[in-house]
């Protein structure tokens, strides 16, 4: 399959500035004083260009005893089945950002429930937050974000498929606690690096 090609190309994080966003001088990557990383600096404006990283917020929609997944129709990971998520946007919660990633890319109407996974990304320099949700009907409409979407059981749960790590992370845990009749709240980590691959901060 060949990714149609999109104005906006996909640029995997760390992200590197070469220019500053205050005067457009070229920066320089150097530790502030007073500081203890490495960030991008502007010498002609004296800007400091700080990274932090970016929160993924979604929703885990559940109908009788089956699960919402659409299949991605943007990079990354296009044609691989995912929950309904994306980053948050300025001036929202992270509760009206996963509900509107939902409405976005499944068009399903929910009730938001709990918080259910809280999962740090380092790697990725991302964390990703997944609410539970109860849908009001089997009804969904895939927005342009989406090749489709459809309701799975289980069984069926394409999990050689599945676009990343902290949905099928979130997927098993929700099984698994559904089995046991209680659903708690989980904060796993993936991808922590090593202390040894750690660098040294000065
Ligand atoms: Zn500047």
């Amino acid at each position: 399959m060949t990714a149609p090609l999109r104005a906006s190309a996909y640029f995997p994080a760390p992200r590197t500035q070469h220019f500053c966003s205050q005067c457009g001088s070229p920066v320089v990557h150097r530790v502030p004083d007073d500081d203890n990383r490495e960030r991008a600096l502007c010498d002609n404006c004296g800007a400091i260009h700080y990274q932090n990283p970016r929160m993924v917020v979604g929703t885990l929609p559940v109908w009788q005893d089956q699960v919402l997944l659409c299949r991605r129709a943007i990079e990354p990971r296009l044609g691989y089945w995912t929950l309904p998520a994306g980053f948050m946007e300025l001036g929202e919660t992270t509760a009206q950002g996963a509900e509107r990633e939902t409405r976005e890319e499944a068009g399903a109407r929910i009730d938001l429930g709990p918080l259910f996974s809280m999962i740090d990304v380092p790697m990725a320099d991302q964390v990703h937050l997944f609410y539970l949700a109860q849908m009001h009907d089997p009804d969904f409409d895939p927005g342009p974000e989406s090749l489709e979407a459809r309701l799975f059981r289980e069984q069926d749960i394409p999990w050689e498929d599945i676009a990343f790590r902290t949905v099928s992370t979130t997927l098993r845990l929700f099984f698994a606690d559904r089995r046991n009749g209680r659903f708690g709240m989980h904060t796993p980590s993936l991808d922590a690096p090593s202390p040894a691959t750690v660098p040294a901060s000065t």
